[in-house]
């Protein structure tokens, strides 16, 4: 058997390099730099006020602190106005949120010190003020969050909201990327059904394409589903190297089982560089990673990851998706890993391999993570582990007590 970390590092030096490609920034969610993004315009674009309130001369509004002070209102100004109102000493401009500041103007009252005196006979209106204000209180510079030239971000940062939202800032129209890789999905087996018709005698319903496609692009892929292949050479052979033309990467469920004599490994075994592996684990042992040519001579690698559901999902999770994260420019590409606290027993035998026994879990008030298994653990049984939060990384052994500390992956973050 081989150790997993082995085989995770074999798969991650085997994937090939992430692509870069330019993409418009509203197309950019979820990618990631593969350039520093530097700015080409300031934010703010002028000086504007904080709060809403009166626009002032810092030195007309000096001690009203103590003794409130009297001044004309020249004019308002909305945000999105602009600020033509002048504010001449002992006169004040009333000014909303974002809305620049008028020239003469160098500090703002917040409306909360301000008390309207109404329009005299005149037609002057008046507003008391009860705050003395330094210079600047309450106004954001031009360019105090980005000055042009500034990197904003390096290259490796993700496009998450609001790194979205500041390159939408500076009017970013577009961005050099890596490139979201396009994964092949498909399953192998005759008794697999995805129509929903009644299962005849040896028949089950297929369920592993559904959870990888959500998993892959969970991961960050584009998804080509292939559907289910027959247990067919010719028309596997077919699927997968028209995959390899199309495709970045190409995932596989089923047929990579030691005894096995399934076409998977028969067609794999002539059309690409496979590597057939028994992994230190429980479950997911049996894992096939390969890859095929295109006719450009690009390398694609195939994942074979095994039939039962939850060794679909573990496989997925602990060889498959770091890879696939690497190849989509990522620098993190593991799940978080913690050390967790065992509210129950896990127990189990010593086997040559790490167990990843699925759990729920949750972080208790001592600010720990604390982890219990789901019910069944069973390499078939994926209704139990489907809500699972996280897998134990149990070394070879007896497992653990209750109250122990067990290493755990998180499945989620
Ligand atoms: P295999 O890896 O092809 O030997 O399959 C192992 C077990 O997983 C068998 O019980 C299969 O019926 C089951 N299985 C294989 N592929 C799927 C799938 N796509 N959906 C649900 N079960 C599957
Ligand atoms: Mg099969």
């Amino acid at each position: 058997m081989r150790p997993l970390a082995d085989a995770q590092q074999f798969v991650l030096e085997a994937v090939p390099a992430p692509r870069t490609t330019t993409v418009d920034r509203v197309a950019a969610g979820g990618l990631v730099l593969a350039e520093p993004v530097v700015s080409t315009e300031i934010v703010p674009p002028f000086d504007n006020t904080a709060v809403d309130g009166y626009a002032v001369r810092a030195a007309d509004v000096d001690g009203a602190g103590e003794r409130p002070v009297e001044l004309v209102v020249a004019g308002e100004i909305a945000a999105g106005a602009g600020p033509d109102t002048p504010v001449e000493p002992g006169t004040c401009v009333r000014i909303m949120t974002g809305a620049p500041m008028p020239p003469g103007a160098d500090a703002v009252v917040m409306v909360e010190r301000s008390e309207r005196l109404g329009v005299d006979g005149d037609g002057v209106e008046r507003v008391r003020l009860s705050e003395s204000v330094p210079v600047g209180a309450a106004v954001r510079r031009a360019g105090d969050d980005v000055h042009v030239g500034d990197e904003l971000f390096p290259a490796g940062v993700e496009v998450t909201p609001p790194v979205e939202a500041v390159l939408a800032s500076v009017n970013a129209q577009t961005l050099h990327v890596y490139a979201r890789p396009t994964v092949a999905v498909l399953s192998t087996g005759d008794e697999l059904i995805t129509d929903g018709s009644p299962l005849e005698p040896g028949q089950i319903r297929e369920s592993n394409l559904t959870m990888l496609r959500g998993m892959l692009a969970e991961a960050g892929c584009d998804v080509v589903d292939l559907g289910v292949i027959r247990d067919d050479e010719a028309e596997l052979e077919r699927v997968l190297r028209d995959a390899t033309e199309r495709c970045d990467a190409i995932v596989s469920s089923g047929g990579v089982s030691m005894g096995d004599y399934d076409v998977v490994k028969a067609v794999l075994g002539r059309i690409a560089d496979m590597h057939w592996m028994q992994i230190a684990i429980k479950p997911a042992k049996p894992f096939a990673f390969g890859t095929l040519t295109r006719a450009d001579g690009a390398t694609v690698p195939i994942f074979g990851l095994p039939g039962n559901p939850v060794s679909s999902l573990v496989s997925f999770e602990l060889l498959a998706r770091p890879a696939l994260r690497q190849m989509a420019g990522h620098a993190t590409i593991t799940r978080p890993r913690l050390r967790a606290v065992a509210d129950a027993d896990f127990r189990r035998r010593p086997d040559g391999k790490t167990h990843f026994a699925r759990c729920q879990g949750d972080f208790a008030e001592d600010g720990r993570f604390h982890v219990r298994p789901v019910g069944a653990q069973g390499s078939h049984q994926l209704a139990a582990t489907a809500t699972a939060d996280a897998m134990t990384m149990l070394p070879d052994g007896n497992g653990v007590a209750a109250g122990d500390d067990v290493d755990v992956v998180l499945l989620r973050g």
